[in-house]
């Protein structure tokens, strides 16, 4: 077993507040974010959503709540709902104290948009009576005009304020089961903004690039904003804000989590090979079927699919399962070790076959059920390509040779000084 890595700082600590079942802050696992997409009045059609946005990752659901309608759909949606819902509201507080009729598990406030003080402090009472958290969620695009121009635009100094005296408001109230966000679209501001509400406050941080766009300009900027402070342990939750099917929100920020080892691997986990000269096989389009193939049946497996069996079994050896080419056969291996030599055209069947034993029998007991001879057959596979390609498979050697050449100004072009020509 190899040693885990500690590339993170400590998380910070912030008091921790409940969605639903949901818990948030403190020492709670960050939980991922999703929005639907659908009008809230169409229950069913929102229901679909929600569902798939769970399978994909999903701990908590936003649904928007604009009108009555909607209001009346989330009546319908939250004791149906897999995940707790969080109702978002803007510009209407009785849109918030109907979502909270309709028993939704917490709210989503913007304090640039909805900004009387004894509607919000109605919202605050409402939502402390039925113990249901709000977030303060502040964003650079909707900021209240005073902020913008008392601290000359949406600095990270405006976006914490807003935060703080809304904050201010919910305590007259004595109501502080909150988390905030202060999202913006430039990540720089969003990083900086972030910082700043991690000193000001201790409560939980839900953390997003807004209006992120399509992927994957989209996905990059998110994944910039949201790693950089979750490696510096700032933030509990987290939302992906992509133009784009929600799945794939709800998918991104699972996989973050993952990657950054703040979750445990819930699906599949694919590496591969960049390809270089030494590649035996298309590396792309094994690739591809192999995640194809093993998305669909969902495998909590790190899973290496490797261009070549002169190097591929050995830099993937962590992974827990894998495969390589060579001389028209893929090496199936096992933590490194080589468990079954199969023929190039079944390279991707043997891969999720194996898989799927891994997963229902354990990595001991694949291992012991290695073919005989399987890990001799890939040495010989290995020590012949080596010496058919040897150890220069890029040419490089050769390349640098004719560079050197053209130098000195030597070969076929002439025999001129270099620097002359
Ligand atoms: S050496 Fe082999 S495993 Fe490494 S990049 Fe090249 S083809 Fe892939």
């Amino acid at each position: 077993m190899s040693r885990p890595i500690v590339t993170m700082a400590e998380r910070r600590r912030t008091r921790q507040i409940r969605i639903g079942g949901v818990p948030i802050g403190g020492d709670a696992p960050v939980s991922v974010q999703s929005m639907t997409t659908t009008k809230t009045a169409d229950v069913e059609g929102t229901l679909v959503q929600i569902y798939a946005l769970a399978a994909a990752g999903a701990d908590i659901v936003r649904c928007t709540c604009n009108e009555e309608e909607a209001a009346e759909g989330l009546a319908h949606i939250v004791p149906r709902s897999p995940v707790p819902i969080v109702a978002d509201i803007h510009f209407h507080h009785e849109m918030a104290l109907a979502a909270l009729e309709a028993g939704v598990q917490g709210l989503r406030l913007n304090p640039g948009n909805l900004r009387k003080e004894a509607e919000i402090k109605q919202v605050a009472a409402e939502a402390r009576d039925r113990s249901v958290p709000v977030r303060i969620g502040v964003n650079a695009g909707s900021l209240h005009p005073d902020l913008y121009r008392r601290f000359g635009g949406a600095t990270p100094e405006a976006l914490v304020e807003s935060a703080r005296m809304e904050l201010a408001l919910f305590e007259e109230v004595g109501f502080d089961d909150v988390k905030i966000s202060v999202k913006a679209s430039s990540v720089p501001l969003m990083i900086a903004a972030y910082r700043l509400a991690s000193e000001t406050f201790d409560h939980p941080l839900h953390l997003g690039v807004t209006e992120a766009g399509p992927p994957p300009a989209g996905l990059v900027k998110a994944t910039a904003g949201i790693a950089t402070l979750l490696a510096e342990g700032i933030g509990d939750t987290i939302r992906f804000s992509l133009t784009a099917d929600p799945v794939e929100e709800a998918r991104a920020g699972r996989q973050l989590l993952e990657a950054l080892g703040l979750r445990e691997r819930k699906g599949l986990d694919l590496i591969a090979c960049p390809s270089c000269g030494r590649a035996e096989i298309d590396v792309i389009g094994v690739a591809a079927a192999a995640q194809a193939a093993l998305e669909e049946r969902n495998l909590p497996l790190q899973v290496a699919v490797m261009g070549c069996v002169v190097n591929g079994p050995g830099e993937a050896r962590e992974a827990d399962l894998g495969i390589a080419a060579g001389r028209h056969r893929g090496h199936l291996f096992i933590k490194g070790k080589i468990v079954r030599v199969v023929p190039e055209a079944e390279m991707v069947a043997a891969l999720v076959d194996e898989a799927e034993r891994l997963v229902a029998e354990g990595v001991e007991a694949r291992l012991a059920a290695a073919d005989a001879g399987a890990e001799a057959e890939a040495e010989a596979d290995r020590r012949s390509l080596f010496e058919a390609k040897g150890a220069d498979a890029n040419r490089t050697g050769e390349r640098i040779e004719g560079i050197r050449r053209k130098v000195r100004g030597d070969g076929e072009d002439g025999d001129s000084p270099a620097g002359v020509r």
